[in-house]
Parts: C-alpha cells; sequence; structure tokens
C-alpha cells in the first residue's frame, strides 16, 4: 500500500511516535468534540482526534486514564499532554490531532458533534465552516440514530448572561478527575492589582512592544465585572495540551481560591508543573491531564486557566464570569493546520460583531509580518 508517514510529539518529546496510514484512506474524517469528559480532561472547549492504525511507541511516560468502560486515554506523564486514547469497542487508538506534524490531506473536519452538553453552543458558534464548507452540528453524535442536527439559525445561547444570583459570586473549576479543583471568585479592587505586559493577543508580539507602562488592567472587561478570555494556537499549547485551539481566562491570582477558601497554591491536589520555557509554567492534572494554568515570571500575579475546566450555569463559554476577545487568535501565525484556525479567526470574529459588538478580525496580520 501506498503510506503517508506522520510524526506525533508532545511538547517535552518523551513521548514520539511514527504512525503510517494508508494513503487511499486519506483525508481522514474527524469530529471536533464538545461532550462534558473531552472538554474537563482537556481544559479545552473542543478536542479533535482520529482513529490510527497503531498506538504509542512506549508506555513508560504516559498515564492511563479511564474516562468511560470502554475508553482509556493516555497523557504525558511530564507535560501533561494527552497523546493518544484507547477505544476497546473497537480496539482502535486515537490520537489527538493537535501533536501531529501535518494535517492538511491527512484529516477534514466534518462536524461539531455532543454540542448539547456545552448548554450555549460553546466553540461550535466559533467555527461554523472551515475552507467555507459548513460543519453541521449535533446535539450528540452524528452517528447515533436519534441524535438531533442543530441547523444554521439555531442557537442554544440567550443572550450574553451576567452573574445574577448570590450563590453565583464564584465559579467551580474542576479536571475530570476532580483530583484539581478551584474557585474563581467576582472581580474584586485587588483584581486591578495585578501588573502585566500586554499579551498577545491584544498587541501581537510582531506588532509592536508589550510595555504596559501605565499598567492598562486589560485583563478586567465589562466595567471590570468581568474577565477577559481569549483564544490561543501557539506550538506550546498546542503541544502541551494536544489540542489546536486553548481557551484561556485571564485572573488575577487573588482571585481563585482553593475549595477550602485558601489561596491558590501551584502544589495543590493533582496538579503538576512543567516548565514549557524559561520562566513560563505549566501545571496539568498529573491524574487525568487536564491543562489547567498558564503563568510566567514576567507577570507572577496574573494566571491564565484553561476554561474547558470552568462550571458556568450559563454554558461553557461562562459568558456571565468572561468577555471573549474576538479580534485575534493568540500567535495564529504558529498554526499547522491552517484551515481551522483560519475558520476560527473568521468565526470567532463574526460571532464578536453580532454578539458583543465588536469590530470583527484583522485582515490576515501575518501576511504582513517581516519574516
Ligand atoms: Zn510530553
Ligand atoms: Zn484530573
Ligand atoms: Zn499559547
Amino acid at each position: 500500500m501506498a503510506e503517508v508517514k506522520v510524526k506525533v510529539s508532545c511538547h517535552c518529546q518523551k513521548n514520539q511516535s511514527v504512525i503510517a496510514l494508508d494513503l487511499s484512506d486519506l483525508p481522514l474524517s474527524a469530529n471536533i468534540c464538545h461532550c462534558d469528559t473531552s472538554r474537563h480532561v482537556s481544559g479545552v472547549l473542543g478536542t479533535i482526534s482520529i482513529k490510527v492504525p497503531s498506538g504509542p511507541a512506549s508506555l513508560d511516560n504516559l498515564t492511563a486514564f479511564e474516562t468511560s468502560e470502554f475508553m482509556t486515554r493516555y497523557s504525558c506523564s511530564t507535560c501533561g499532554a494527552q497523546v493518544f486514547a484507547y477505544d476497546t469497542r473497537e480496539s482502535t487508538w486515537r490520537v489527538p490531532t493537535g501533536l501531529l506534524d501535518r494535517t492538511e490531506g491527512i484529516f477534514e473536519i466534518q462536524a461539531h458533534m455532543w454540542v448539547g452538553d456545552t448548554r450555549d453552543g460553546g466553540m461550535s458558534d466559533w467555527i461554523p465552516s472551515i475552507s467555507g464548507r459548513p460543519l453541521s452540528r449535533w446535539l450528540e453524535a452524528p452517528e447515533i440514530e436519534k441524535s438531533k442536527e442543530l441547523f444554521e439559525s439555531q442557537t442554544l445561547g440567550g443572550k450574553v448572561p451576567t452573574m445574577k444570583f448570590e450563590d453565583e459570586d464564584k465559579i467551580h473549576a474542576h479536571c475530570r478527575c476532580g483530583g484539581v479543583q478551584f474557585y474563581i471568585t467576582l472581580p474584586d479592587k485587588a483584581s486591578a492589582e495585578a501588573t502585566s505586559p500586554w499579551p498577545d493577543l491584544i498587541v501581537p508580539y510582531h506588532s509592536g512592544s508589550p510595555e504596559n507602562p501605565e499598567n492598562e488592567t486589560w485583563w478586567l472587561a465589562a466595567n471590570k465585572t468581568k474577565y477577559l478570555a481569549g483564544t490561543c494556537a501557539c506550538d506550546s499549547c498546542r503541544l502541551t495540551s494536544g489540542y489546536e485551539i486553548t481557551p484561556w481566562a485571564f485572573i488575577p491570582k487573588t482571585n481563585l481560591v482553593q475549595l477550602n477558601g485558601q489561596p491558590l497554591e501551584f502544589s495543590m491536589g493533582t496538579l503538576k508543573q512543567y516548565e514549557s520555557s524559561p520562566g513560563v509554567y505549566r501545571e496539568f492534572c498529573s491524574r487525568c491531564g487536564a491543562t489547567v494554568f498558564y503563568h510566567n515570571d514576567e507577570r507572577p500575579a496574573l494566571v491564565d486557566v484553561a476554561v474547558g475546566l470552568l462550571h458556568s450555569t450559563s454554558g461553557v463559554r461562562a459568558e456571565n464570569l468572561l468577555e471573549w476577545r474576538t479580534e485575534r487568535v493568540s500567535f495564529e501565525e504558529d498554526a499547522i493546520n491552517r484551515s481551522l484556525v483560519d475558520g476560527l479567526r473568521e468565526g470567532l470574529g463574526s460571532w464578536g460583531v453580532q454578539r458583543q459588538g465588536r469590530t470583527g478580525p484583522r485582515a490576515e496580520p501575518w501576511k504582513s509580518r517581516k519574516l
């Protein structure tokens, strides 16, 4: 058979495999999964994986976690990336597509599935199409006989929510296994005391200086009643999660508390730290592999929280606590899966205009970048 070889590698490179795919099977079919399990085991708002004919080269640096009686997921014990999953029903391996060294022609995304679990449409509203090809949206999975398809005009989210009730003065966040749990409290006076340079989300790294001498509190939004959130397509997020798009909320450390009311500690529960570059730290759950935090020495009082872990009554976008930055996908220039990230930039921009009255995406900024 004619073969195409793809490499699978996590960020720390302790897990590397080469997979031979039959050319006549390509492109493989893939869906973006929005189910509760995938979200809480990854920290992202939509996971993509493909069925592959072989598994990991070695299990030595992988942590196995059963997410159901038929699915075991393997995450890197060092950097936390979801690396493989094994489905006992079909005796097949699956691999998260964010770890592949090439994607164009290898797989094609057809649909959003388990959108019903999101309660607000989640990321399915941000990627209505890829390369002009509409993606179908399913409350469950398209292969399930009674699953309902959502049509173009149908939306799950109502109007933009705010925190309404006394018992909603904080939001619970947790990984799939429950080893990492914490609360995010509402913005308060102390939230403005953090200091931080501008993020790439607002000032792209190739377009200007990130210095923020006036210390504008860009992480606070909606008259300081919400936090800013955004999506990132950088290599480090992709290779430490296993997925192409990582959603982050920017939260002052003082607004992150443990369940017992104590301040956040990066060693709490099953958290494990990985230094993805000098002075840059990422924590993940050492049991289920969920991506949890990003922070760095430049802005120690501000922590990025993986939005997929949040449990908001308003839905997975947690719009009662977060305002989404829709003009840019952070580090979109890094993307290997160009068509997916282009689809996100366009869809997220249009959603921002409709939902938040924002100005829409900038035109393909990397094209003006000096190389
Ligand atoms: Zn790794
Ligand atoms: Zn966990
Ligand atoms: Zn990133």
